[in-house]
């Protein structure tokens, strides 16, 4: 087992590089390096042992999130299960409100500066 010493360079996962990196020691604890300092970014981290963070996904929210999905287009699944004709009328509805959409904003400009 190697023997740490501060200023060693030594790979770790850099949690704002978001990657293994290149780090020295800044501090060692019962001869294993207990903070590193990023090479690359220079920011201070706890010794990783070279793992990643486990992904921050909160399955709760993930959830919730889902459920408002679901609420917001509730015949998302229906239409992706319809035939060819139900996609093209879908389309079609999306293109007239978008026409409408754009069409929306000239009554309110003031016709005096243009006529
Ligand atoms: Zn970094």
């Amino acid at each position: 087992m190697p023997e740490y010493r501060l200023g060693d360079v030594i790979d770790d996962f850099c949690v704002r590089c978001k990657r293994v990196m290149n780090h020295n020691v800044v501090s060692v604890l019962n001869s294993e390096p207990a903070k590193v300092r990023c090479r690359t970014c220079h920011s201070d981290h706890d010794y990783r042992h070279e793992q990643a963070p486990p992904p921050k996904v909160d399955p709760r929210k993930q959830a919730l999130f889902d459920e408002v999905l679901k609420k917001v287009n509730p015949d998302d699944a229906a239409v992706a299960a319809g035939d060819a004709a139900a996609g093209d009328a879908a389309v079609g509805d999306a293109a007239e409100s978008a026409a409408a959409a754009a069409d929306a904003p000239k009554p309110k400009a003031k016709g005096k500066d243009k006529r």
